[in-house]
């Protein structure tokens, strides 16, 4: 285990203090857990020099007014703090170091459980069941996305896959020039993101890439495409992933939020409350207003609501235990979902904009299996140092020190263009001039993981920018088998027994269309989305690529998630088809309603940033243009989608808002003492 992980891990053990009382310990919510509740807690607050009382009935009077509560269920404690900074994730970790490094009283909510690596699962059931929102997938309303984000202490960057891209700048452009937020564009969004990708260890060499990705990096140059290294935030020594950060990182290698800004706040005295539910942010009118906001924050109203137990929307079992945090600040970061969520909890409307301009970079998976004749790569008999070299960001170049982005847009390939390539002839090329090491074997579960990618299809600085990305997904054998089409129990169980020799190649798109996310009976986040037909067609462009580099790699069967007969296709031996035919079925067919399970991992945009108060939530700032005191440091602040993965430009995001704010709240107290 990493040393760094164990410093940070000891730090969290004395700083992390869960509403479901001391581990292996927990309150007694049945007999009297109310009174035990209050005791705990509010010892647990003054041992670290906090104040916490339990809520006297004037002072409970006067919060269920201030918050309009129809419940009428009282509140048990009022901690008084600084800031609190709602959400532990990518953006809310970054918030509160930044916050309580500048000598704020931090408290942090996260309304899931902290896993120390050493009590990680490494188990793909108890996994999603403990770490992620509703226990695996959550659904848009018609069940047509599927979308998976982390709840866990530290958010997506505990079970995220590593990827670190620093926001491209076509994007910093846009969100400058398009969205009035001039501060992308310069050196105060530079010195943020330079930060951020210090502290999370960012690197794009010292790694082997995993067999699998070989896979992949040689499918497309053998299509004469671009791919590369993929920059990462993982500092695990050559050939020693664990192959788990889907559920954590056991070795404590991969610098996630726990182990880096939430060690730091906690450091400088910030305090995570975990199994926390963030219901609502409570506000006043101000005495005064000048300009926009009208009303001023007053505090965060929290619940303990039992996790995983709550994930599934009641909210947990009655009477729940509520604490509220009096502040004047919070940072909303429960990310692109749960942001949105808080803020229509809280009667934040934003004119209307509030959990509008949803994006989900939509993803497709294609896949090759292959045969015994397919000679296996070693974990690390290609690594990063070799000759692709690669610098994240639009100017930088990214392949064979040869291929910048910018030159790239002759190779571009129009769906027109990959219609037209003849399609390599698998019997020819199959096998690879890699030594042989288990015929047959992808091996998937072996190297680093997500360690290569592809710009080939995406328009990174040409027109409008957008189109798909391309790369080899973390996958377990309980999501596969949830995702590849089941047309006959024969089909399916001759599928999964072949997965050791399955390569699985990811696609996902810089939407240009949008979705909402809305509230439920429960007060619970509620998904509308489908791509639109633009997005759809540059998606399955990447998929015919994707499925004709599978072939010229000598894949003996190809084939996409679409539920049909049609949507796989034998190349050799029994059975096999025309494979140009196949992939005319497929651009064709496209991404069909209901029919092709869509996926994301990436969601954004929800509650955007923007210069126009008519247009955005928040202003360039990062605060609320209706509430003074409320500021976002989340994904759901993207004035866009990123194209590129989005944690390093949430966590850069959060840093920018987080320093400004610290910075204007010192000047105030100075102006107020003078
Ligand atoms: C499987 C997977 C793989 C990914 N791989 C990558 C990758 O390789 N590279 C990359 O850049 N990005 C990746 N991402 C995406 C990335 O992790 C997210 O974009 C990023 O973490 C979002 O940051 P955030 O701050 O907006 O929200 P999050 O990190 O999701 O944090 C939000 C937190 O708020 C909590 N919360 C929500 N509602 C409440 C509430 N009411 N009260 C209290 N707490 C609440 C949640 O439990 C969660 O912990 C991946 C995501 C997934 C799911």
């Amino acid at each position: 285990m990493s040393n760094d992980y164990l410093r940070a891990e000891g730090v969290l053990e004395g700083s992390v203090v869960s509403l479901a009382g001391p581990a292996g310990d927990p309150l007694d919510w049945d007999g009297g857990g109310t009174f035990q509740a209050t005791m705990y807690l509010s010892e647990e607050m003054l041992r670290r020099g906090w104040k916490a009382r339990g809520a006297f009935d004037e002072e409970k009077a006067w919060i269920m007014a201030a918050e309009k509560d129809k419940s009428r269920r009282p509140c048990h404690l009022v901690v008084d703090c600084d800031v609190v900074v709602a959400g532990s994730g990518a953006g809310g970790s970054v918030a509160a170091s930044v916050l309580a490094e500048a000598g704020m009283r931090v408290a942090v909510i996260e309304k899931s459980s902290w896993q120390p690596a050493r009590t990680l699962p490494r188990e793909e059931a108890h996994g999603f069941r403990t770490m992620y929102e509703r226990s695996g997938f959550l659904t848009t309303d018609d069940g047509g996305v599927g979308i998976l984000a982390g709840a866990t202490l530290g958010g997506g960057t505990t079970i995220n896959w590593g990827a670190s891209w620093r926001t491209p700048e076509h994007i910093r452009k846009e969100w400058s020039e398009t969205y009035g937020c001039a501060d992308f564009a310069n050196d105060v969004f530079d010195t943020a993101v330079e930060q951020v990708c210090e502290r999370m260890g960012v690197r794009d060499s010292g790694f082997s890439f995993g067999p699998a990705d070989q896979v992949f990096m040689d499918a497309l140059e053998r299509m004469g495409c671009q791919a590369g290294p993929m920059p990462r935030n993982c500092q695990a020594p050559a050939g020693e992933c664990s192959q788990f950060c889907a559920f954590g990182c056991p070795s404590g290698h991969k610098r996630d939020a726990p182990s880096t800004w939430l060690a730091d706040a906690c450091r400088h005295r910030a305090v995570c409350f975990t199994e926390a539910f963030a219901v609502r942010i409570v506000t006043r009118p101000r005495v005064s207003p000048s300009g926009q906001r009208a009303r001023e924050v007053v505090g965060l109203l929290v619940e303990h609501r039992p996790w995983p137990a709550a994930v599934a929307g009641s909210g947990g079992p009655e009477p729940a235990f509520r604490i509220f945090f009096r502040c004047d600040k919070v940072f909303a970061a429960n990310g692109a979902i749960g942001t949105p969520a808080l803020l229509l909890r809280s009667g934040v409307e934003g004119n209307g904009h509030v959990g509008k301009h949803l994006k989900l970079h939509p993803a497709q998976v294609v896949w090759g299996q292959f045969g015994d004749d397919f000679r296996s790569y070693r974990a690390g008999s290609r690594s990063s140092d070799g000759d692709n070299v690669v610098k994240s960001g639009m100017d930088a170049p990214v392949s064979a020190g040869l291929l910048s982005v910018k030159d790239m847009s002759p190779r571009y390939a129009t769906l027109r263009d990959i219609e037209d390539l003849a399609c390599p002839n698998g019997q020819s090329v199959r096998s690879n001039s890699a030594a042989p090491e288990g015929a047959g074997r992808v091996g998937m579960w072996s190297g680093t993981m997500f360690s290569a990618f592809s710009v080939e299809v995406a328009q990174w600085g040409r027109e409008d920018n957008h189109g798909p990305m391309m790369a080899v997904p973390v996958g377990h054998p309980g999501i596969i088998a949830a995702l590849l089409p089941w047309t006959s129990p024969a089909q399916h169980r001759l599928a999964m027994s072949r997965l050791d020799r399955t390569a699985l190649f990811l696609v996902y798109q810089r939407d240009r269309g949008e979705g909402s996310v809305t509230l439920d009976d429960n007060g619970q986040p509620s998904v509308q989305y489908w791509p639109c037909l633009e997005d759809r067609r540059d998606m399955t462009r990447a998929m015919i690529l994707g499925l004709k580099s599978l072939v010229a790699s000598g894949a003996e069967r190809i084939g996409t998630l679409t539920q049909s007969n049609e949507s796989e296709c034998v190349l050799r031996g029994d059975g096999a088809r025309d494979v140009n035919q196949y992939l005319a079925n497929v651009a064709r067919f496209g991404v069909q309603y209901l029919r092709t399970p869509v996926l994301s991992a990436h969601q954004m945009g929800s509650a955007r940033m923007g210069g126009d108060p008519a247009q955005s939530v928040f202003d360039p700032n990062g605060e609320s243009w209706e509430v003074k005191g409320l500021f976002v440091s989340d994904t759901s602040a993207f004035p866009s989608a990123t194209g590129a993965n989005p944690m390093v430009t949430a966590m850069a995001l959060a840093h920018m808002v987080a320093t400004k704010a610290a910075k204007e709240s010192s000047l105030q107290k100075f102006t107020k003492n003078c």
